[in-house]
């Protein structure tokens, strides 16, 4: 080893996308392991971008480094899509209190900038959840809590979490950042009241996340709350519903005073001109872009009936674009899943295996339809195989 190299990062396992493994050939490959909208721009809305990188953006020049014109479009699309802000129950939020980052990922890292980093605290998940929380903390030398949910509903096991934050704040490296999705990565499920009570009732000393990376899917949102609560902040994502995964681009909403530690601790020119352009675009057709989100909400509660008809596959209902599945009872073992993820590659179907299930993407009409038989032939051969 290398021996101006940290030994944490020496042993620390970098995430994986599409762990491992060729790919067949002569089939139709179905990417469903990364919940990606399966669908990409219009070609229309294609065509307009070419056109604006090739009379509009000088490449000798450096991106905007203020993001001024997105702020004040994300803005007004969380604005209009919060009903309580919408109907003028709660304050609407201002762009000061947006800040965009290469994908959430870079807002996550900020994050952890802003609150943790020099030993000064700690972070808490409840697993399963996106992996990335403790991937970035592990990076940065942040110390991870975990605490554990129902295996039936995926609840979070409040008491364990009160007595890990109660038990860390004993010590110089307290919790500082709690991380919530809502809906949850990869089990689906949404934050319930007591959770969300659990949440409104954490000390101002703490920060609480709440990532909302399928809110054109779920239609909830926390935003209506967050004037009202400095501690609280809600992360969105482009590479979702928006269709614009290629371009890196997700955003925080925070109070003013977190917002501009933010945008302090972020690089100069995280977002390259293109991707400015491209999320610009988007939201300028956001009816057009969203338009798709009823059929895939169709197709997801379709592809759960027919997944479920399949003999022994346990399914849960999804407030998302994926589905969060397991092995029914003993079978369930990580590697009967892993030979299960296995077979359904050989046939082109790639889900993902994760946080002791599996997460498959809702994708075309045509994709789920495979998905379908292709299960029904990896599960008869998952069987056979024990
Ligand atoms: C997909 C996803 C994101 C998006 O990350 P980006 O860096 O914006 O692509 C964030 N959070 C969760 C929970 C996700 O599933």
């Amino acid at each position: 080893m290398l021996e101006f190299l940290r030994p944490d990062l020496v042993e620390f396992v970098a995430y994986q996308a599409h762990p491992g493994g060729e790919l067949p050939t002569g089939v139709e490959i179905d990417r469903l392991d990364t919940n990606e909208c399966p669908y990409q721009l219009p070609e229309a809305l294609k065509e307009k971008l070419c056109l604006t990188y090739q009379n509009l953006i000088e490449t000798n020049r450096y991106p905007g480094g203020d993001h001024t014109d997105l702020k004040r479009v994300i803005a007004q699309y969380v604005n209009e899509a919060c009903s309580a802000i919408a109907n003028g129950t709660a304050e609407a939020i201002a762009p000061g209190q947006i800040s965009v980052g290469n994908g959430s990922d870079e807002l996550i890292r900020s994050i952890l900038i802003a609150t943790c980093v020099g030993g000064r605290g700690r972070v808490l998940v409840a697993q399963p959840t996106f992996g990335m929380y403790g991937i970035l903390a592990q990076t940065l030398g942040i110390p991870v809590e975990r605490v554990g949910r129902s295996p039936k509903t995926f609840e979070i096991d409040l008491d364990a979490a009160r007595q890990v934050i109660a038990q860390a704040q004993l010590t110089p490296s307290p919790v500082r950042v709690v991380w919530m999705v809502h809906p949850n990565s990869p089990t689906a499920n949404a934050l319930t009241t007591a959770e969300l009570n659990w949440l409104r009732g954490l000390p101002s000393n703490i920060l609480v996340v709440i990532d909302e990376a399928y809110f054109e899917f779920s239609r909830r949102t926390v935003v209506g709350e967050l004037q009202a609560r400095p501690n609280w902040v809600v992360l969105r994502t482009f590479s979702k519903a928006f269709r614009l995964a290629a371009h890196r681009v997700g955003y925080a909403i925070a109070n003013p005073e977190l917002s501009a530690i933010l945008e302090k601790v972020r690089l100069p020119y995280n977002l390259p001109s293109f991707t400015q352009a491209a999320a610009l675009a988007a939201l300028a057709h956001r009816r057009d872009l969203l338009a798709i989100v009823p059929e895939i909400l169709t197709e997801r509660d379709r592809l759960l009936q027919q997944l479920r008809a399949l003999p022994g596959l346990e399914l849960w209902d999804s407030q998302a674009n994926f589905l969060y599945a397991r092995l029914k009872g003993a079978a369930n073992t990580d590697e009967a899943m892993a030979h299960l993820v296995q077979q359904l590659k050989q046939q082109g179907t790639l889900i993902r295996h994760t946080g002791g299930g599996l997460r498959i993407t809702v994708g075309t009409p045509a994709e789920n339809a495979r998905t379908v038989d292709r299960m029904r032939v990896a599960l008869a051969q998952t069987v056979a195989s024990r």
